[in-house]
């Protein structure tokens, strides 16, 4: 079976920054390392730093000595105020672009905008900005109309860009004044449109990646609209040989918080079928 690799599979800058940073503090430190949740949304990346001894935990007010690492995808104020009102050891790995969402919400609170986050009320990331803004936002990610004299809207990084527009558009019926900043990140639309491109060159497409990840997620569902034998896979151990049957060419793309290794296991998986 021929497979063709996206050009954008592996780890994108922020996860990759995140886990260096992580793996050069097990090499330096012996005691407990915490991250507020997983550090980035791997479940195979994540236990492997579980042997190593980075604990995931959900609660901050369970850890009372060690280093806690920032997940990629921000924590909340009040889980950063109680760390260094403990005066605990950190490491912040927030990826720069999720930090610019924040910046860019505060500012338009600051300047007195209704701020709407286009994006999953449920992902760590929109319930980060929204605490920067002490939850004085409104989270969308469906078009809806709000009645405000100014909107300021701001995405969620690892948004598609099809609900980006269509949310926008929305709020334009129901304000005087509108100010938008596409926040979704270079790497998130780079791979969503690799996901296209390839998904319709191929005979079936796996999308590679955590089940809990939302960018992978998106891709997937992306990809099957264009190839509807698009399968969402975490690793060569979900392949299924009914998925192939008549097919010559397979796509491969992962996430950005896919590692490459479990790529490669998948195309020799593939190859061998
Ligand atoms: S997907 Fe984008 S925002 Fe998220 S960690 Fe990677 S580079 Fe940063």
């Amino acid at each position: 079976m021929e497979t063709v690799k996206s050009e954008h599979s592996s780890f994108c800058f922020g996860v990759k920054r995140a886990i260096d940073r992580v793996m050069k503090e097990i090499e330096r430190k012996s005691h407990a390392i915490y991250t507020l949740g997983p550090i980035i949304h791997n479940p195979q990346i994540v236990s492997m730093l579980k042997e190593k001894g980075v604990i995931p935990v959900d609660d901050v007010t369970d850890i009372s000595d060690g280093t806690v690492v920032f997940r990629t995808h921000g924590i909340k104020k009040e889980e950063e105020e109680y760390i260094q009102k403990k005066g605990l050891e950190s490491i912040d790995v927030t990826c720069p672009f999720v930090k610019r969402v924040r910046k860019r919400a505060m500012y338009l609170k600051k300047h007195g905008y209704q701020v709407v986050i286009i994006g999953d009320k449920n992902h760590a990331e929109v319930k980060s900005v929204l605490s920067y803004l002490d939850n004085d936002g409104i989270v969308l990610q469906e078009s809806c109309r709000i009645d405000a004299r100014k909107i300021g809207a701001v995405s969620q990084t690892t948004l598609d860009r099809e609900t980006f527009t269509s949310v926008v558009t929305g709020l334009l019926d129901g304000a005087e004044e509108i100010r938008v900043y596409d926040t979704i990140c270079r790497s998130t639309q780079v791979r969503q449109q690799e996901a296209v491109k390839l998904a319709g060159l191929v005979d079936v497409m796996l999308v590679i990646g955590g089940k809990n990840s939302s960018n992978t997620t998106k891709l997937y569902k992306i990809a099957k609209k264009v190839q509807p034998k698009t399968y969402h896979i975490e690793t060569d151990k979900d392949l299924k040989s009914d998925w192939f049957r008549g097919a010559r060419k397979v796509g491969l793309i992962g996430g950005s918080s896919t590692p490459d290794f479990i790529i490669d296991l998948v195309d020799r998986r593939v190859k061998n079928l």
